[in-house]
């Protein structure tokens, strides 16, 4: 087993919870709801991973699967000038690929081993949001365990990229606000079996007082459960 890399996530607080950072070798998953902030955070970590190690990053470049048009340039741009990097150098380390439907995502997901392969030094791969086509595509009860085979095929797939080639791989789920859940399993009760069975990690996000946010890690191999509070600024991702 190669070492363990992490990238930062920008906020102490957060990188602390989650033992250092975002893992590779490992999927990470953040769900909640609206607005929580899983598109800040994925933007956030497509730009850190660029950075060299002793500031948190991997010195390397990420793959962004975006699913639902949400990556905006102008969002890295705020974060590059943040770390004080080269927009253009930022941007030509991020990967866009964007995924129509579910079987063109995972299509995007095969496609990192050629990327890597083809000499790029890929060690994050981000897909925002995992579920959102899924969930669209595969509507009602008679389309719920074909819809989990596929997703769970497609995990599969990212685990093996987060494998091979030491990287990190992020993913989004968006889910309903549960109060009753709070205390509970809430990936399980939103349908989330097949995520929590795959994630190393889940990370619940939650919109805190005052544009705070918190994260609470639900699941984690060999972490306490806990919580951190952050902030999303324009500078990106802060304690
Ligand atoms: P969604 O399902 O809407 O994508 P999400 O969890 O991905 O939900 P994000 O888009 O990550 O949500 O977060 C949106 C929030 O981030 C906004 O409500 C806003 O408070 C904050 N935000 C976005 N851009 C900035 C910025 N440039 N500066 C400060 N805060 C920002």
């Amino acid at each position: 087993r190669k070492d363990v890399g992490r990238i930062t996530t920008g906020s102490k607080a957060f990188d602390e919870l989650i033992g250092g950072g975002i893992e590779t070798q490992a999927i990470t998953e953040v769900f909640g709801e609206f607005g929580s902030g899983k598109s800040q955070l994925s933007h956030e970590l497509a730009v850190t991973v660029q950075l060299p190690e002793d500031k948190g990053g991997l010195d390397a470049e990420a793959v962004f699967i975006d699913t639902e048009n949400t990556f905006r340039p102008e969002r890295i741009e705020q974060i590059a000038n943040a770390f004080e990097l080269d927009l253009e150098e930022v941007l030509n380390k991020i990967h866009i690929a964007r995924a129509f439907n579910s079987s063109h995502q995972i299509l995007m997901a095969e496609k990192v081993n050629e990327l890597i392969q083809e000499g790029k030094n890929i060690r994050l791969v981000i897909v925002d949001s995992l579920t959102a086509h899924f969930r669209a595509e595969y509507v009602g009860r008679e389309a719920l365990a074909t819809r989990q085979q596929k997703l769970n095929q497609h995990l599969h797939t990212l685990q093996n990229i987060a494998n091979t080639y030491n990287a990190a791989v992020f993913v989004t789920n968006q889910v309903q606000a549960r109060p009753d859940a709070f205390f509970g399993s809430p990936t399980k009760a939103i349908g989330g079996h097949v995520l929590g069975h795959a994630a190393t990690y889940r990370i619940w996000l939650k919109k805190g007082l005052a544009g705070k946010r918190i994260a609470r890690l639900v699941d984690s191999p060999h972490l306490p459960e806990g919580e951190c509070v952050f902030k999303i600024t324009t500078a990106g991702i802060v304690d």
